[in-house]
């Protein structure tokens, strides 16, 4: 499934993207989390998602089809220290419209760097996606930076943390880097997608509640 993933289209529209998917997993992430090399990890290629060299730059939605009707969506980075107001502003206001206007969406990958995992900006996020009601999986990445026994630690301290979140949210350790933890994320969104197939877009709604 992941193999055969392919670039199929990148807007900052949401009303734009295609509308031929039937199940969507969004990854959302802080930018420098790792995100784009998760999506290319997890894809087993080396350059599907671009990984960033400016922070912050990519202010589009990436559509990545992974089987007919089945896509990987990468949203934009938030939390770029250097970004002016009016990119955090458009940020804000797509992944908003993405939330709502995109009933495509069965589940949320949230990429946190597992040196410092659950920033505000993070938790401002799941709190933002509580209404929604869609299951989020966290990626805890570069886990390679961090000894087995921290690794392990900051998965345990981080059960109960996200457990607070009125969501269904799970968590893992991850790495680009050596793929530890690839096969655990692949298994996850493909069992979304597999029980989210079968649902006609438009079935689940959304309460328009978000902050700010
Ligand atoms: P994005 O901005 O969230 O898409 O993050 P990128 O995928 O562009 O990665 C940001 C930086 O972190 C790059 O320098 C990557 O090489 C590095 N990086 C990403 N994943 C890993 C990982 O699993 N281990 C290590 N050690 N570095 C990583």
């Amino acid at each position: 499934m992941f193999e055969n993933a392919r670039f199929l289209a990148s807007s900052n529209t949401v009303s734009r993207l295609p509308l031929a998917i039937r199940a969507e997993v969004a990854f959302v992430g802080r930018s420098n989390s790792g995100k784009s090399s998760a999506i290319n990890a997890l894809t087993g290629r080396k350059a599907l998602a671009r990984v960033s060299r400016t922070p912050g730059r990519t202010r589009q939605i990436n559509l990545f089809e992974i089987e007919p009707g089945m896509a990987l969506a990468d949203l934009p980075g938030y939390g770029y220290a250097r970004a002016p107001a009016h990119l955090r502003n458009g940020w804000h206001s797509m992944v908003t419209e993405y939330l709502h206007g995109r009933p495509q969406l069965i589940g949320l990958v949230l990429v946190m760097d597992a040196r410092h995992p659950l920033t505000p900006l993070d938790r401002q996020l799941l709190e933002w996606l509580q209404p929604a009601g869609k299951p989020v999986h966290a990626l805890l990445t570069k886990s390679d930076r961090l000894s087995q026994a921290e690794a392990a630690r900051v998965l345990n301290s981080l059960g109960p943390k996200l457990a607070a979140f009125d969501l269904p949210i799970s968590a893992q350790l991850f790495s680009s880097r050596t793929r530890l933890g690839v096969e655990e994320a692949r298994q996850r969104i493909r069992d979304w997608l597999a029980s989210g197939t079968g649902q006609a877009p438009g079935i689940r709604t959304m309460q328009r509640k978000t902050p700010g």
